[in-house]
This record gives C-alpha cells, structure tokens and sequence, in this order.
C-alpha cells in the first residue's frame, strides 16, 4: 500500500473514533460515563479490525496481479535471469585436436601469441583485434577453434551463445552482455566465445526488436570500452555474416574475419586420422574421404563412432570400410544440411564448376580456388564497373548450365544460385546502370540480356572445351581446384 493511502487512512480512522467516542461518553443524564466511552471504543477497534483482517486476508488470496506491470516485470526478469550463469572453463583442447584447418590455424596463432605475452605487442605499439569473427557453417569446427585458441594461450574461455542473451524482457540481453565482459575482464586474458552472434548481431532493418538492439548496443559499447591491453579477445562464429550488423563489422569491433569451410578431400582425410587414432583400423582412409563428401567435422566424427560400434556388432576385431559404407546413410539421416553426393552427382558438379572456373579465368574474373560446391569468384573491387565486366560475369555463372547441356544434354537444379546471381546483376544492369536497351529497362530485358549471354558463352565454351575437361579431370578426382593448377592447365593444352 502506498503512503499516502496509508496517511489518508489513518486520519480518517482518529476522526471516526473522536465522533463516536465523543458521542458515547456521556450518560442518559449528559454526564460522563468513562465505562461506556471504553466500551464504545473497544467494539469500534473490534470492527476495524475484523474488516482490516478481511482485507489482508482477499489481498493474499488474490495473488501477486495487481502489483504494477513495472514491478511484476521486474520480478519475473530476476526471476528468467537466475537461469543465466556465466560459463568460465578451462580449455584443454590444442591446435592438435582440430584437423585440417591449417590456414584458420596460421590466423588464430597471432592471437595466441598475444595472449601469451600481451607486453610485447604493446612495446611495439602493435594493435591487435579485439574481435574474431569466425565464419562459417555447422559443424565445421568453429567453437572447437575457439577453445583450442584458450587452450594453446592457457586463458580461461567464456562461451556464451547468441540466442542466450537475447530475452523477452527488454534488459536482460544488455545485462548479460555486461556481466559477461565484467567476469571476462576480471580473469583476463581471457576469450569470450559467443556462439551464433546473429542471433544478436542481425541488422537492424524494419522490424524493430527492442531487446535485442539494446543487446547489440550493449555489446557494441564493451568492445569499444575495453582496451586491448585488458587482454580479453572476443571470437564470435556466424553462419550468416551477410545478416550482421554493418556496426558489429567495423573498425575495432569483428575487424578479422576468418573463414571456415567444410572440409575438402585432403582436410576430410586428416579429420578422419584424429577420430581414428586410437583405434583398430587398417583400411584405406582415402577411400573413408572419397565417400564423405559434404560431410563436416562433427559428422566424419560420428561417421567414425558409428562404424566403430557396427564392427564390434558383427565380432570383428578391425574396424573396415565395409562398417562405414554400411553406416554412412545413418550418418546422414537427419541432417538436412549436410550434403553427400553418389558418384554421378559428382561428375556432374565437376562439369559444371570446370567450366565456371575456365571461362573464369578467360574472362579475367579473379579467384583463388573452386570447389565442387562453391566458388570464391572475387567482387569487381571498383566504384567504376563497366557493362562488358558486367556481362562477363554473368558469362561465368550461366557457364556451367552450357557445360552440363553439353556432356549429358541435361540441365540440373544446382544451377540455382548461379541463375539467381546471373538474373541479380542483368537487373541491376537495366535498373540501376541504364545499361539495357532503353535508359531504364524492364523484366523482358533482364531475360534478353540473360539468352545473349547464353548465346555468347556457348561460343566461349566451345573454344575451351578441351581445358575444361582436363579441369573438370582434376576436380573429380580432388575436389577442388586452385587457379595456378589451371593456368598450368592451359599452358599444357594452349
Ligand atoms: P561449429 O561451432 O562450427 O558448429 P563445432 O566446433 O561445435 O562446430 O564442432 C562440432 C564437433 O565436430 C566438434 O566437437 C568435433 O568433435 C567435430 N569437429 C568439427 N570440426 C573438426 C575438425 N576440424 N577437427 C576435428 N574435429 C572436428
């Protein structure tokens, strides 16, 4: 009950007892009768008292609802944030426990180092990054990194997920974040790993989330606040970096970016060697590799875990490649995302990315490497982009449907993105550039600038026939191709 209600109440309760006092103090005769004025006050103390007891009584029963919002919010964020405990552990995972990312692992040594000895980079006046952003999809080993990072520097690790922070409650993603960086900096050095940032981190566009933009301020305002001699490093890992923030991307935030592929061939092979160490196992692991393409880290785990048990099934006392051809479509069941291919789908991925990587490079769109499911063709890197760079590129990504028509007169569905690609810039060339016919073209001009390229690239490709097919030679049979093989390539056939 508020004061003042309870003042009011109070006032009103003296003047009821003065009147009535006043009027049972005196006898029939009019003279004072101390006797009555007790027991008149007496029975009115009785009365109040019982309603007083009533009230209590249908305030209690009626439960908390009718506190104010604001205090019952209050109540119910302590009471969500009691399941929130700051994870603070020690790591004992090294760069030896992750398999086949020796690039990531080159990046992420810096940062040990500075871990280790922070005294010498700040003689040298070196600035370190404060933030990591680890790239990459499922699976792929990115929090395994990150603790392998606190375990080589011998720093305590601080995970954290995204989706963690964020609350129904505006307040107490803000709060955890603080909480978080303020256990962090006490045991510094320290990493603080936050698992799925987008979760946090999604740009701000139409929809507001109040909650998680406060967390996302919250987050932006520690990482600018600490210095980088307080020796804590930040790594986050996405799967969506296009979904960030531009905020979280800038200077002194997530300025370092590393990305973490699925394994290739040769890192599946190494990833394989870690899970099968220790156990009796005699077979060709290249074989195990072939067979697993798409697989990521965690799956090749339980790939090998699964044949394991089927070899101890069937009394064995090796574990074989039979076990892990007969388990592999179990590995694979329920994992939507993880991709494997037969042997047909392979060679047709392989037509399809050689030809996408040759008209590449005749083109002059620069890469370093393509795979059997991606490519890492670079951004024109300009404010001036002419039409016919333009057109080259659409060239590139319609390369691989002329390719596939061409050895198994088919088209397939993995051109999806490539046509999305394609479709994307034509509609930027007539709508943004005035580079279609007319000054602002339509929908039937994207499709005519869509044909003409097929049309050229068809021309294109019959030129190159014979250095696509020994490119697509090599990616069948790796998985991946880097340019300066193919220029070795071309100098071979030209
Ligand atoms: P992400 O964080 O990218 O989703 P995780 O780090 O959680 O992936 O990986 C899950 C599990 O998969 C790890 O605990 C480990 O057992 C296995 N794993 C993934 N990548 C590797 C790798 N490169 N080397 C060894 N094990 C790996």
């Amino acid at each position: 009950m508020k004061q003042t209600n309870k003042m009011m109440l109070t006032i009103l309760i003296t003047i009821v007892l003065i009147m009535l006092a006043y009027l049972g103090f005196k006898d029939d005769n009019g003279n004072f009768d101390f006797q009555k004025l007790f027991n008149d006050v007496l029975a009115i103390i009785i009365v109040f008292g019982f309603f007083v007891l009533v009230a209590v009584l249908l305030r209690r029963f009626s439960g908390q609802n009718q506190q104010n919002p604001q205090s019952q919010m209050q109540l119910q964020t302590e009471e969500i944030d009691k399941d929130f405990s700051i994870n603070m552990t020690k790591s004992d995972v090294t760069f030896k426990d992750v398999a086949g990312i020796d690039e990531v692992k080159e990046e992420l040594e810096e940062v040990v180092d500075f871990l280790k000895n922070p005294s010498k980079y700040e003689k040298f006046g070196i600035k370190l990054p404060k933030g990591v952003l680890l790239v990459g999809p499922p699976g792929v080993g990115k929090t395994l990194i990150a603790k392998a990072v606190a375990g080589e520097a011998g720093v305590p690790f601080f995970y954290q997920s995204g989706a963690g922070f964020v609350q129904m409650y505006v307040g107490i993603g803000a709060k955890r974040v603080k909480d978080l960086f303020n256990k962090a900096k006490t045991s510094s050095p320290a990493i603080i790993f936050i698992d799925e940032i987008d979760a946090i981190g999604k740009a701000r566009g139409a929809l507001r989330n109040d909650e998680r933009e406060a967390t996302l301020n919250q987050l932006l305002t520690e990482m600018d606040g600490f210095e980088k001699s307080e020796g804590v490093v930040v790594i986050a890992a996405t799967n969506k970096i296009e979904l960030l923030d531009d905020a979280l991307l800038r200077a002194g935030r997530f300025d370092r970016r590393v990305y973490v592929d699925l394994p290739g061939l040769k890192e599946r092979e190494e990833i394989l060697k870690v899970y099968l160490k220790n156990k009796p196992y005699s077979d060709e692991i290249t074989e195990l590799a072939k067979m697993s393409v798409g697989f990521n880290g965690a799956s090749l785990a339980s790939f090998v875990n699964e044949a394991s048990i089927h070899a101890l099934k069937r009394d064995a006392t090796n574990i074989e490649n039979q076990d892990f051809i007969a388990i592999k479509d179990k590995v694979l069941i329920g994992k939507k995302k993880i991709l494997t291919y037969t042997e047909q789908e392979k060679r047709v991925l392989s037509y399809y990315q050689a030809a996408k990587a040759v008209i590449a490079y005749w083109l002059d769109i620069d890469f370093d490497k393509i795979t059997l499911v991606k490519d890492d063709f670079k951004d024109i890197d300009r404010e001036l982009v002419s039409k016919s760079e333009i057109m080259s590129k659409i060239s590139v990504y319609l390369s691989g449907i002329v390719c596939v028509e061409d050895i198994f007169n088919e088209r397939y569905s993995n051109a999806k993105e490539d046509v999305f690609k394609a479709k994307e810039l034509a509609n930027e060339m007539v709508s943004e550039y005035a580079m279609g016919e007319n000054l602002l073209g339509n929908e039937m001009e994207v499709a005519s600038i869509i044909d003409e390229q097929f049309n050229k690239t068809k021309v294109l490709y019959v030129s190159q026939k014979e250095v696509i097919l020994k490119a697509q030679e090599i990616l069948f049979e790796s998985e991946i191709l880097y340019q300066e093989d193919l220029k070795r390539v071309m100098d071979e056939v030209l």
